[in-house]
């Protein structure tokens, strides 16, 4: 187990699209990649990591919610609320900038935990708004792309786009 290197925007995988796991993939092997993600996150004091920022493009995430932290495969968003709700969101790929972001409330999640079963349950507040940001990742979305605003960090970005 290891932690392991968090890619920086613009790091051009970060845009790159993960691919579902599949149903055969080595039981064992996901169980290393998830504690790496999981160790990686504490490290960072993240509360969601999602496997292509340690250069892995699958679609794997791991979410801190007061349960503990739980891991999402293959996740979809199957339903979200018309109300949205704005709220400040940091990303560990984009260190020290942060910025509001407008996101569904409520949404409905299918995914499969780390059995592989596949699960439906709805997630709502912070929880929610963890979700979409790390689902976005696996699209290759980055929340600065969705951001009304940026509320902090605004010249570290524009360092980090020349650094490119
Ligand atoms: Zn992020």
């Amino acid at each position: 187990m290891s932690i392991k290197n968090i890619l920086c925007y613009p790091h051009p995988d970060l845009r790159k699209k993960s691919l579902a796991v599949p149903v055969d993939f080595d039981q064992n092997k996901l169980a290393s990649i998830v504690t790496d993600l999981e160790e990686t996150m504490e490290k960072h004091e993240g509360i969601g990591l999602a496997a292509p920022q340690t250069a892995l493009a699958l679609r794997i995430f791991v979410v801190k919610t007061k349960d503990g932290v739980l891991t999402w495969i293959n996740p979809e968003i199957v339903s979200r609320s018309l109300v949205k709700e704005s709220g400040e969101e940091g990303c560990l790929s984009i260190p020290k900038v942060f910025g509001l972001v407008k996101r569904p409330k409520r949404i409905t999640v299918r995914a499969q935990s780390m059995d592989r079963k596949t699960v439906l349950f709805e997630a709502t507040g912070l929880y929610a708004r963890v979700i979409q940001h790390e689902i976005d990742h696996l699209n290759g979305i980055l929340f600065i792309d969705r951001a009304k605003q940026i509320t902090s960090g605004e010249n570290l970005l524009k360092e980090y786009e020349k650094k490119a």
